[in-house]
């Protein structure tokens, strides 16, 4: 098992980790019993909580308890998503140096963590996870990222995997994990067209990847990051609002704390409503002292998120158009996140392919889990018949280009190109005797660069006088297999090159990550001191309690015994010449109280 790696599906708002072990995939629960922790941290003012413990304690610490930084990675502060996000969030989101940083109180004092730092911190959890099961350090990883991760952001998870401790194998989408978890290589005779959804917490993805003799490829990616089970928990959220304005005239919006309490008993009934037509809400003293007690049936809840429903087919529809096939080629569907096991989700998916059913053995909040885990098997060197053959192959879910002359965007990588991959276009000067030619990398779809996004740019200077459309700029795009992307450009004249990774340009340095790790080592010794203080604590408790219980015993036993002594004593004024025996038995009796006295305060050391 030394060296082995683990597969981590780390999730927006639930990760879960397993292990290729006995020839087959073991989900490992945590400390609480559970197999998918909750992607949550929080700061208190002695230490770092993840998981239940963070997202149990999240209505009282709202402004300390840290979620979705998913969605802040690899962005700029300024990026829309980013600032719309940030508004629904109740911790605090700051710009350092135009990049997103989440501000909280930890020990009393405010301080700023990099959204790679919180999942690092997520990742040292799941870590800590499979070391407990395995009896050993976890050191390599494969995780899995949404399926629309662009580069920036796959190093950026391999910067969190570094803080960490851990060393990233592989980063691959939840969806390609989801495919090979049903071994649908298997199943495959000639090519198939395997569609996966995974509709998680709080991302929507849908792929549409092929298979042929064990080989994957990803068709085409499509998706909304912003739907998931979180806003059907929303709308409840909203409905409830208004159904105690109407009941009691109050408006409890502005509480976080009630709204908190609302949204989790709003997850609970939705989850409860996959099963039972019916759910009940039991909030005690919700708002003002106001018990709140209502139910929702299935079909109130149905209507509620009936728009958001309706949403999830646009992106198939999608999906299937860009990868130019029609629903009635797709020959297996795949259902991935816990989001999917609604009902009427399910039905309406099954509707639109005419009553196929999708695949669904495997619980969709593990199957992300199940499937990178075997991907770390592989790349961990396991031979075993039923991982044999899978080979794996990713596409860039974004095209990849520079601007030319008016500001359009000359594509390099097109979306959906399996990577790795690596494409040389030559390029020339727009006027006389230029010196030096900007490259300008965007990703993007539109035609203008403006309306796509700038990764990064990079000057090739040094050309040497000629006129316009003379020099010969060869300039490569390279995307290796994790989907890092380096742009170089060479004269070919001259030779003269330059280039650009573009993750080095926003991704944490080097001396930024070595911090975190040794900063990531306090908070891990914090956690452990915690730990051991708890211990010393509770065994202080106990050791209080039991001497208590122990005298106590005494006390009532205190009468039995002065009976026993007394009777002793009174027997020896009356006996003052008997046998030996006769006084060694007395003795003996007497001593049966020490003893009994002796047992009792020996068990208080809990021995
Ligand atoms: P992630 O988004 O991290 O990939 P998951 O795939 O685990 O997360 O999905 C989590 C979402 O699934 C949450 O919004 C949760 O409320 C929802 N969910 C879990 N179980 C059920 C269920 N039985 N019915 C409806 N929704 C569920
Ligand atoms: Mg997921």
């Amino acid at each position: 098992m030394e060296g082995r790696a683990v597969g981590i599906d780390l999730g927006t708002s639930y990760s879960c980790v397993g292990i290729w072990r006995n020839d087959g995939v073991e989900i490992i629960a945590n400390d609480w019993g559970n197999r998918t922790t909750p992607s949550y941290v929080a700061f208190t003012d002695s230490e770092i909580l993840v998981g239940e413990a963070a997202k149990n304690q999240a209505s009282m610490n709202p402004y300390n308890t840290v979620f979705g930084v998913h969605r802040l990675i690899g962005r700029n502060f300024n990026d829309q998503d980013v600032q719309s996000d940030i508004k629904h969030w109740p911790f605090k989101v700051i710009d350092k140096n135009k990049k997103p940083y989440i501000r909280v109180e930890y020990k009393g004092k405010v301080k700023d963590f990099t959204p790679e730092e919180i999942l690092s911190m997520i990742l040292t959890k799941m870590k800590e996870i499979a070391g407990a099961f395995l009896d050993t350090q976890v050191k390599n990883a494969v995780i899995t990222v949404p399926v629309y991760y662009n580069n920036f952001q796959h190093q950026a998870i391999k910067d969190a995997g570094l803080i960490a401790g851990l060393n990233v194998l592989r980063i691959i989408a939840g969806s390609t994990a989801a495919a090979i978890a049903y071994g649908l290589n298997k199943k495959a005779i000639g090519e198939q067209n395997i569609l996966v959804i995974d509709l998680g917490g709080g991302t929507y993805d849908v792929s549409l990847l092929t298979i042929e003799v064990g080989i994957f490829e990803v068709k085409a990616v499509a998706g909304d990051t912003h739907l998931g089970g979180k806003d059907f928990d929303n709308h409840l959220v909203n409905h409830f609002v208004q159904v105690f304005k109407r009941k009691f005239g109050k408006d409890i919006s502005s509480n976080v704390r009630a709204i908190h309490r609302l949204r989790r008993t709003c997850e609970r009934a939705k989850c409860t409503l996959s099963t039972s037509t019916q759910a009940s809400i039991e909030l005690e003293s919700l708002f003002e002292g106001i018990d709140f007690y209502t139910s929702l049936t299935r079909t109130r809840f149905e209507e509620l998120n009936q728009d958001l429903f309706r949403s999830t087919m646009e992106p198939i529809e999608k999906v299937l158009r860009d990868s130019e096939i029609n629903k009635s080629q797709v020959h297996e569907i795949v259902l991935v996140g816990g989001s999917t096991r609604i009902p009427k989700i399910h039905r309406m998916i099954s509707e639109f392919f005419n009553g196929k059913e999708p695949n669904e053995s495997i619980n969709p909040d593990e199957a992300a889990a199940y499937g990178v885990a075997v991907q770390a098997a592989i790349l961990s060197g396991v031979t075993s018949e039923k991982i044999l053959d899978i080979l794996l192959l990713d596409v860039v879910g974004v095209s990849f280009g520079i601007e030319t002359e008016g500001g359009v965007m000359m594509p390099f990588i097109k979306r959906n190109t399996l990577i790795p991959t690596k494409k040389s276009e030559i390029i020339s000067t727009d006027f006389d005797n230029q010196p030096s030619i900007l490259i300008q990398v965007f990703e993007g779809e539109r035609i203008r660069t403006r309306d796509n996004k700038l990764l990064g740019k990079f000057e090739l200077t040094g050309i040497s006088p000629s006129p316009k459309g003379v020099p010969q700029i060869e300039i490569t795009f390279d995307i290796d297999a994790n989907g890092i992307l380096i742009v170089s450009a060479v004269d070919k004249k001259t030779s003269r090159s330059n280039k650009i990774t573009i993750t080095n340009d926003k991704g944490l340095s080097k001396e930024e990550i070595e911090r975190m790790v040794i900063e990531a080592e306090e908070y891990r010794s914090d956690r452990e001191k915690v730990v051991q203080k708890t211990q010393a604590r509770n065994s202080l408790e106990n050791y209080a309690y039991n001497l208590r219980n122990a005298l106590q015993y005494i006390d009532t036993m205190k009468n039995k015994f002065e009976d026993k002594i007394q009777e002793s004593i009174v027997w020896l004024e009356n006996n003052q010449d008997a046998k030996k025996d006769e006084y060694e038995h007395k003795q003996k009796s007497l001593e049966e109280i020490i003893n009994q006295i002796m047992v009792k305060l020996y068990s208080v050391d809990g021995l």
